[in-house]
C-alpha cells in the first residue's frame, strides 16, 4: 500500500532532493526535469522550481491557514476574496479554485513542479506564482516550454491545469511529467482518501466530505491522463 499512501503525500520513499538542496521529485522524473533545466539553460532561460513535492501536512497546513483567513484567498481574477460571509460549502469552492484539497495535490505526487526563469525575477522581488507574472516577466520561458510541449519535445512533460479542462484555474507555471504521473494516478484510492481527511484537523471537514465525490470529480479527475 505504499504507493497508495504515496500518492496522498504521507511518504517519500520515491523521492529524491534537487541539487537545491531545497525540494524534492520523484527519482523516475528527476533526470528529466534536470534534461530540461539544460535544454532551458542553452535557451537563455534559468528554469526554476519554486515548488515541487509536497506532503500531506503542507497541504493541509496552506488548506486550513486559508480556510480561517491567515492565507490570502483569490478569485478567478486574482483578487483577494472575503470568506466571512461564505457558507461552508462556498468557502470550500472558493478555495479550490488555486488550492487542492489536502490528499489531491498533484505535487503530492513528485512528478509535478511550479517553475519560474530566475533570470527574469526583477531585483527585490518575491516570485509569487501568479498569472500576471507567466505573463509578464516569465512570458518569454513559458512561450518557449509551449513551443517544446506542441513539439512534443519536453522531456515528457507537459501543463495539466490549462483553460477548458475541471475547475481549477489555469496554471502556466504548473508542469507535470506525464509518463510518470499517469503511472501514479493508478494508486489513487479515493476511500483512503476519505479516511485520511476524515481523520485530520481539516478546516471545513463536514462540508468537504458531504461533496468529496463531486469534488474529486470537478477538481481531480479532470486533469488525470487518459490511457496512453
Ligand atoms: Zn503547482
Amino acid at each position: 500500500m505504499t504507493k497508495t499512501e504515496a500518492i496522498l503525500g504521507l511518504n517519500q520513499e520515491y523521492l529524491q532532493l534537487l541539487s537545491t538542496g531545497k525540494s524534492y521529485l520523484h527519482s523516475e522524473v528527476l533526470p528529466h526535469w534536470q534534461a530540461l533545466q539544460k535544454r532551458a539553460r542553452q535557451a537563455g532561460y534559468n528554469l526554476t522550481a519554486a515548488s515541487a513535492w509536497r506532503s500531506f501536512e503542507r497541504q493541509l497546513a496552506i488548506w486550513n491557514g486559508k480556510a480561517l483567513g491567515k492565507i490570502p484567498v483569490y478569485d478567478r481574477h486574482s483578487q483577494a476574496m472575503d470568506l466571512s460571509g461564505l457558507d461552508d460549502e462556498q468557502k470550500v469552492a472558493a478555495i479550490l479554485i488555486w488550492s487542492a484539497l489536502p490528499g489531491t495535490s498533484r505535487h503530492h505526487w513528485g512528478t509535478d513542479i511550479d517553475v519560474y526563469d530566475a533570470i527574469a525575477v526583477p531585483e527585490g522581488y518575491e516570485v509569487q506564482l501568479t498569472p500576471e507574472e507567466s505573463a509578464g516577466p516569465f512570458a518569454p520561458l513559458h512561450a518557449w516550454l509551449d513551443q517544446q510541449i506542441a513539439a512534443e519535445n519536453c522531456e515528457g512533460f507537459y501543463r495539466p491545469f490549462v483553460p477548458g479542462v475541471g475547475a481549477i484555474q489555469p496554471e502556466r507555471w504548473h508542469l507535470s511529467h506525464l509518463p510518470t504521473a499517469h503511472q501514479w494516478q493508478k494508486h489513487f484510492d479515493p476511500e483512503r482518501l476519505r479516511q485520511l481527511l476524515a481523520a485530520s484537523d481539516l478546516e471545513l471537514k463536514d462540508a468537504i466530505l458531504a461533496t468529496l465525490p463531486q469534488i474529486l470529480e470537478q477538481y481531480v479527475y479532470p486533469y488525470w491522463q487518459e490511457d496512453l
